[in-house]
């Protein structure tokens, strides 16, 4: 049996794990009891009605996977692939079965196991996250092709047309300033991460961030050395990179003068950024922080008189901060989006890599906000906001996708 386990091996540095090996997985995975509870509360499960699509049934295949009692099929590969890696099963286990540890890890153990040539060709795909220019240049490629490409199923679910569809608009990249100082006296200095795909598709949330952070009194700095946060490399199986990514930003942050907070405009990027440890100051995302300090008598928010639906995404652990910040709206009307205890289906890459799952999930959403009648949807992570934006475009509804900085941002008096 011990023969049978896949080995680890330490030459394939990009992708090797730096932790986490097969029998510690063994052994994290045997804590599962297999009582069931999580199914319910499994997105994929939801849609798929399948063990093997379930938190307790993928366990079960990566049992079966590391012990050598199931190969390697591509069976076994679609059904760990579809996961989202949203963690709503993590809070529902009664075990506390460290669900998301499980799944980066097999995907590591399963990544090393790849042809070299497709290793190699995984790798440079995801290294394009590490260069924000090549990052930015590909992208306006993808806009320059028509819109339309990217419809009609079922040849509208391949790669390319996904990513035609999901395409922001951009405007020219914004060239950060190291400090941003307030009009008056500083109350203190924040560090704002700017992320690889949020710091051009979020670039208006991130410039309302920095421009409310100045009014509030807040000196803002942007570390020039910062880079993505790593969460794609974690959870797509290459640790070791991700764990390059980390050394650089704690490097970046560390230079800084004295910090209150390193703030993040996008939940998936905080939530993995938490994880680091070792930075100067607490990761916040920004509406948790603008909720910790009052705000400056002068900065007096427009009322705002309409539905406003607020979609909550799985990786925002206090979702209750955004409504709590955005009820100093005067007369807004916030609308919890029907259904947001389940992932949206955006889930790292999985709104590109699983289209029809992510469709799925994303479709009684869609329908939710055209029932609430909302013309603004609030969400704070990058993937959702681009998932979501993409699908209303499809659905020809006439709704603006927001982050609820760039909502808060809008109603302050000039
Ligand atoms: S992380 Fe989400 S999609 Fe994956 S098994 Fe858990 S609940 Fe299901
Ligand atoms: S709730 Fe926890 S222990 Fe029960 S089946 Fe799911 S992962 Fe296993």
């Amino acid at each position: 049996m011990e023969s049978a386990r896949l080995p680890v091996s330490d030459s394939r540095r990009f992708f090797a794990h730096p932790t986490v090996t097969p029998e510690q997985l063994l052994h994290e995975s045997d804590r599962c009891v297999k009582c069931g509870l999580c199914l319910p509360h499994c997105p994929t499960y939801q849609i798929m009605q399948d063990e093997g699509d379930s938190p307790r049934g993928r366990i079960a295949l990566i049992q079966a996977l590391l012990s050598g009692k199931l190969p390697d099929t591509p069976r076994l590969h679609a059904h760990l692939n579809r996961c989202l890696g949203c963690l709503a099963c993590e809070g529902a286990c009664p075990s506390a079965v460290n669900y998301g540890r499980l799944i980066d890890g097999i995907r590591a153990v399963r990544s090393q196991r790849r042809h070299v040539a497709r290793r190699w060709l995984y790798r440079k795909a995801l290294g394009l996250f590490t260069k924000p220019r090549l990052l930015f240049s590909g992208a306006r490629l993808l806009r320059l092709l028509p819109r339309r490409w990217s419809a009609a199923p079922p040849s509208g679910h391949s790669r390319l047309r996904r990513l035609i569809g999901l395409c922001p608009d951009f405007s020219r990249p914004i060239v950060w300033q190291a400090v941003y100082p307030p009009a008056g006296e500083a109350v203190g200095r924040v560090a704002l991460f700017l992320g690889c795909i949020s710091r051009f598709s979020d670039q208006a949330a991130l410039l309302s961030a920095r421009q409310l952070l100045n009014r509030l009194g807040w000196e803002v700095v942007v570390p020039a050395g910062q880079a993505c946060c790593g969460a794609l490399f974690q959870h797509a199986g290459a640790p070791a990179m991700a764990q390059k990514l980390k050394i650089q930003n704690q490097a970046a942050f560390g230079g800084s003068q004295p910090l209150e907070a390193i703030l993040t405009i996008a939940s998936g990027c905080g939530a993995h950024l938490k994880e680091y440890g070792a930075l100067p100051a607490p990761i916040l995302d920004i509406s948790s922080f603008l909720n910790q300090y009052p705000w400056p008598e002068q900065v007096v928010l427009k009322p705002l008189p309409q539905p406003v639906a607020v979609h909550d995404a799985c990786s925002l652990r206090a979702a209750g901060a955004v409504y709590q910040l955005l009820n100093q709206i005067p007369e807004i009307e916030l609308i919890p989006l029907a259904g947001n205890a389940l992932c949206c289906g955006a889930g790292g890459i999985n709104l590109i890599t699983e289209p029809q799952m992510a469709d799925a999930l994303l479709r009684p959403k869609l329908t939710s906000l055209r029932c609430c009648q909302a013309t603004i949807l609030l969400t704070s992570n990058t993937g959702c906001a681009l998932h979501f934006a993409a699908g209303i475009r499809r659905a020809g509804l006439d709704i603006e996708v927001l982050h609820p900085i760039q909502l808060l941002e809008r109603q302050l008096r000039p």
